[in-house]
């Protein structure tokens, strides 16, 4: 009552315009459906299961878990099935696969279906298409309720490099025709195999390729690509990541048909020349698993690659199983299988030459109220020298003193927009505006116009490389008062009643509110979220312990990061030098509060 009596009538304008957004604030289920995308909000009434902390994460030191373009090696032990299944659940999922089974390889087919009845998707809608030329040999195996099996029968073919390399021509016609608007993912398999363990959600991903257990261990110079320069499926010495196999690949419908007709009409194209590739469409499929890094087309998401890129660019090298980079000494993935962004754990030449063709617009916000303005100066001009240098960057600067902004000269393709917006007298009002001042941004501005967009603390100054390696659909920055801490320490709200209430089994890290971002529309829905419900909890007159820090706090672990990074991207001046720290790129500058904030008892 007494906190309600101080709103003021700029509150209260909030207020009005917050309520107005809550009946448009997407609570909805969207169709993406990948968890590096993922970004839904679970339905209210359900739990999350406990996922692990810092301390007790899943995680491999023996392999490699990650790719130098930051996409998860999926290995027993890296990922939480539980976890994957809860966000994957939900969303009603369809799983196609393709297994074909062509003249005496139909001897393999029964064991091959029994087997995936047991470990292939358990309890999600899987629907089997069995490709044969010999329909009734096909076996009748029991299926679950939620899966199905679909002969096609297609005519017999001679030699067996036409037969595995017709599937390429098949699987793209039978998703065209019937796929696209059904299933949600796809999975295309040899029948010569037999499952033998759990092959779940933690599998899923927009273009899915597997390691060759020959090669997975080996350097480059032993893989067994094409090697002539005539074929379509050509790599040179210094070309490829890994050597991928052809018993399985994967992914979204759109990726896997368009890598589907392209080894296709590549095979038919090299065979026109009256050659065949080393291992016919498997040599095809790699050289398409390694150029489809390089697209330049509008998917913006490393994790999401999967379009060809134009012939004429030559990607980078990129680096082996054995020379990859990694990182040991931290936890490098999450047990929701993203990536936390550490020095050392990418490449950055590489990921640079992922994201350059595709000319992004990054946008940024910075809050600089009251007294805080004199840190604008600095946070600006150090930003020039390593925020995303090369790419277009608009900085949006909100302030209630629009003529105390310095002058700061920004190199070509960035700007800078200066917002002023009214004075406000307690800090804490101020830091929680930000939510709803950034989700009108975006609404009124960015949507159409910036690709992704980060929100910063003022009080800080760049001093390292910041770049595509911290793109994502929605990022989180990891506390660097508690990444090392387990997460009964962190100091999320505790009070049932606020909208931030995290009971003490809930949570996955500590993130900072100094750092955020993503892409324009889940921050925006982060930026609703947060607002509305810090304001719900205003009207029931309580404050969250971190305010808007504790409502992000809630709000991410509710809809897990796409990606993580580390406190190398949030880092605070006053604190010691840590070794897991090699490079500080942004930084808490050393403050006292009395002196800056309006309202400092
Ligand atoms: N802020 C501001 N004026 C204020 C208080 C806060 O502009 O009087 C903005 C500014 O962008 C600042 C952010 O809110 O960086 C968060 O507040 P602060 O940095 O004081 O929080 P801390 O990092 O100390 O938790
Ligand atoms: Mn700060």
């Amino acid at each position: 009552m007494v906190l309600l009596k101080n709103i003021t009538g700029a509150v209260i304008l909030l207020c009005v315009l917050l309520l107005g957004l809550l009946y448009s604030s997407a609570w909805n289920s969207s169709r993406v459906i990948n968890p590096v995308k993922q970004s839904q909000i679970l339905p209210k009434r359900r739990q999350p299961p406990v996922s692990p902390v810092p301390g007790d994460a899943p995680g491999r030191t023996d392999v490699q878990t990650m790719t130098s373009w930051s996409v998860p090696v999926v290995w027993e032990g890296t990922f939480d099935p539980v976890l994957l299944d809860s966000h994957y659940q939900p969303k009603n999922l369809t799983i196609a696969a393709t297994v074909f089974a062509m003249g005496k390889y139909i001897r393999f087919l029964k064991k091959f279906l029994e087997t995936m009845e047991q470990h292939f998707f358990t309890g999600f809608n899987v629907h089997v298409f069995v490709y044969t030329d010999r329909p009734n040999e096909v076996p009748q195996v029991k299926m679950a309720s939620g899966r199905q099996r679909t002969v096609k029968t297609v005519p017999t073919l001679n030699r067996w490099q036409e037969i595995t390399s017709s599937r390429m021509f098949l699987v793209q016609a039978l998703i065209e025709e019937e796929l696209r608007d059904y299933a949600d993912f796809i999975f295309c398999m040899d029948v010569d195999s037999e499952f033998h363990g759990h092959w779940g959600t933690e599998s899923l991903g927009d273009l899915v390729g597997v390691l060759h257990p020959d090669f997975y261990k080996s350097h480059r110079s032993t893989f067994t690509y094409e090697r002539r320069p005539i074929s379509k499926a050509y790599m040179a010495p210094e070309e490829g990541d890994f050597y991928y196999a052809m018993g399985v690949f994967g992914g979204n419908l759109q990726e896997v048909q368009q890598l589907c007709q392209t080894c296709a009409i590549n095979f038919l194209n090299d065979s026109t020349k009256g050659i065949e590739a080393a291992w016919q469409e498997e040599s095809h499929l790699n050289r398409l698993l390694y150029s489809s890094a390089w697209n330049s087309s509008g998917v913006i998401d490393p994790v999401k690659q999967s379009q060809i890129l134009p012939k004429r660019r030559q990607p980078p090298v990129s680096p082996m199983p054995g020379d990859a980079p990694g990182r040991t000494d931290v936890q490098t993935m999450t047990s929701w299988s993203v990536p936390v962004v550490w020095e050392g754990t990418f490449d950055p030449v590489l990921l640079d030459s992922l994201y350059q063709p595709k000319n992004l617009t990054i946008a940024a916000t910075v809050f600089a109220m009251g007294k805080y303005i004199k840190f604008l100066k600095k946070f600006l001009e150090t930003m020039e020298q390593h925020f995303f240098t090369g790419f277009n960057v608009h900085v949006f600067v909100y302030t209630d003193r629009p003529n105390e902004v310095p002058q700061v000269k920004m190199a070509s393709g960035r700007q800078r927009t200066v917002k002023t917006v009214p004075t406000l007298n307690r800090w804490q009002e101020i830091t929680s505006s930000r939510m709803f001042w950034v989700q009108a941004l975006i609404e009124e501005e960015l949507l159409d116009y910036a690709d992704f967009i980060f929100c910063m603390d003022v009080d800080s100054e760049f001093h390292g490389h910041w770049g595509t390696e911290s793109l994502g659909d929605l990022v989180g920055v990891l506390h660097p008062d508690f990444y090392k801490s387990h997460r009964s320490t962190f100091t999320y709200e505790r009070r049932p009643i606020s909208k931030a209430y995290m009971a003490p089994e809930d949570g996955d890290y500590y993130y900072a509110m100094g750092v955020f971002g993503g892409n324009p529309k889940e921050v925006q829905r982060l930026c609703q979220t947060c607002a509305i419900n810090f304001w719900d909890d205003r009207i029931k007159g309580i404050e969250a312990a971190w305010q808007e820090e504790s409502h992000l706090n809630r709000y991410l672990w509710i809809n897990k990061p796409s990606k993580v990074l580390s406190p190398e991207y949030q880092w605070q001046d006053f604190r010691p030098d840590s070794p897991e720290v090699h490079i500080i790129r942004f930084s808490g500058i050393v403050k006292y509060y009395a002196e800056i904030r309006p309202n400092w008892v």
